[in-house]
């Protein structure tokens, strides 16, 4: 279980350990920011975490780029199709949509030279991707629903679910 902590501008720095959130809490450093908790026992008592911790003072860090992958790009899309706005579970053809039916789309296509970055790709489903080919998306008359970008925060990498409470906070 960890913590989302954010900046004292409210941006997301990073999702920390619970041993670090109590040291940085011990500390004075921090306020909560969510009313959702966890509990950690202690030799005699129960410490209670806010799920969301916010610095009290602001700290200058260098964004890092979250980290590309296959599969980070279908979790920032929400496996959702970036042309026909289809997503896992809806029903096409009378059948459910599942994870198999999505593929990785390179908007500018790699045999044209388009690369794997966050803003060359998107979650298409197997139908769009099909149709786009090895073409543009204007080329297809096909459009982007949203413009593909670099996560905001790593957070795909510390929890493959997103607690509620930080949903706010992500934008997701
Ligand atoms: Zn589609």
């Amino acid at each position: 279980m960890t913590v989302l902590l954010l900046n004292a501008s409210y941006e997301p720095l990073s999702v920390i350990p619970k041993r670090r959130a109590i040291s940085l809490m011990l500390r004075g450093r921090v306020d909560a920011a969510s009313e959702e908790s966890l509990h950690m026992r202690g030799a005699s008592s129960t410490v209670q975490i806010p799920r969301v911790l916010r610095l009290r003072k602001y700290v200058n860090v260098p964004r890092r780029g979250a980290r590309w992958s296959r599969r980070a790009v279908f979790q920032r899309d929400n496996y959702t199709c970036i042309y026909c706005g289809i997503m896992l579970g809806d029903l096409k053809k009378g059948k459910a949509m599942t994870r198999t039916a999505f593929t990785l789309d390179h908007i500018l296509p790699k045999s044209r030279g388009g690369r794997n970055t966050w803003g060359n790709t998107a979650c298409a489903c197997a139908s769009c991707n099909q149709r786009k080919d090895n073409k543009l998306p204007n080329e297809a008359g096909m459009k982007l629903l949203w413009e593909p970008k670099i996560p905001r925060v790593n957070y795909l990498i510390a929890s493959s679910e997103v607690p509620d409470s930080w949903k706010v906070y992500l934008e997701v």
